[in-house]
């Protein structure tokens, strides 16, 4: 274990590493002022796609976490830039007035607020669900209020041609008590039903921790990622080149960890121990 850390930039995943539910981890807003303090860069980066980044700042700020709305992100919003980005490289700008549908980058989402919030940002038009085989994507999130008409408005669009795009993977929902179903439940249930696989952008794809180093303006050696979840924190990070730290106040404990081939760089029983490392 490295004296000092002396990265420029360090990434923390939320859920299990900066707060359990709605309780913050003893020491984590004292871990992001000092680092602040000492002039290092601080990112929050979840594959939630059900929040604005507008939430999570409010909610940090009820934990005694200051944080503005680049500070935070979400799989929505890389989602959304992901999608920006492959319409400019397909030369395809906002569409003309009173032009829909197919085309122009048009969605259906399966979600909620956080993503179609995030696509309509980004100038993307989302279609009602009559609509949806007219979409060029399909794209899907955490939805608590799916229903089967949904999905299967989704699988025909892509049936149709639509690319089928997912925030994330994450199987389930950590809650007190034990799990719910996640976006990955929602996004295979699509897959096996259409036999397509998504384009996943969330955590572990390296792709949404490219987003986050452009957003902090640092290279994957100035920075550290800092997770609960060896299959998808460690493994983005690893992926994308940078330090890893997993804390083992979430998903992951121990025997997880000897066990696992997915290899974080550093090992702390929680977010607090970083203040020893920098
Ligand atoms: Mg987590």
């Amino acid at each position: 274990m490295p004296s000092r850390l002396r990265h420029e930039a360090f990434i923390f995943d939320l859920d299990g590493c900066i707060y359990r539910g709605n309780s913050v981890i003893e020491g984590a807003p004292e871990v992001v002022e000092a680092l602040r303090g000492k002039g290092r860069k601080v990112l929050f980066l979840t594959n939630n796609s059900t929040k604005t980044p507008r939430q999570f700042v409010e909610k940090l700020a009820r934990m005694g976490i200051a944080a503005n709305d680049a500070d935070i992100m979400t799989s929505s919003i890389a989602t959304s830039k992901y999608l920006r980005g492959r319409r400019r490289g397909r030369g395809i700008e906002r569409g003309r007035e009173g032009e829909t549908g197919r085309g122009r980058g048009s969605c259906y989402v399966v979600g909620e607020e956080g993503l179609c919030a995030a696509l309509r940002s980004e100038g993307f038009e989302l279609l009602e669900e009559g609509r949806a085989a007219e979409a060029d994507y399909i794209v899907c999130g955490l939805d608590m209020k799916v229903t089967y008409e949904k999905l299967a408005a989704a699988c025909v669009a892509i049936q149709n041609g639509a690319k089928f795009i997912a925030t994330n993977a994450d199987p389930n929902l950590p809650v007190e008590g034990g799990y719910l179903p996640g976006a990955g439940s929602i996004v295979r249930l699509i897959e096996e039903a259409t036999g397509v696989r998504p384009l996943i952008i969330g955590k572990p794809s390296p792709r949404i921790v490219r987003m986050a180093l452009e957003r902090l303006g640092t290279t994957a050696g100035e920075t550290a990622m800092v997770g609960d979840t060896l299959n998808m924190d460690i493994k983005a990070g690893r992926a994308a080149g940078l330090l890893t730290i997993l804390v083992l106040t979430g998903a992951a404990d121990m025997r997880a960890v000897s066990s696992s081939r997915v290899k974080p760089d550093i090992v702390l029983d929680s977010v607090a121990g970083l203040s020893t490392l920098i």
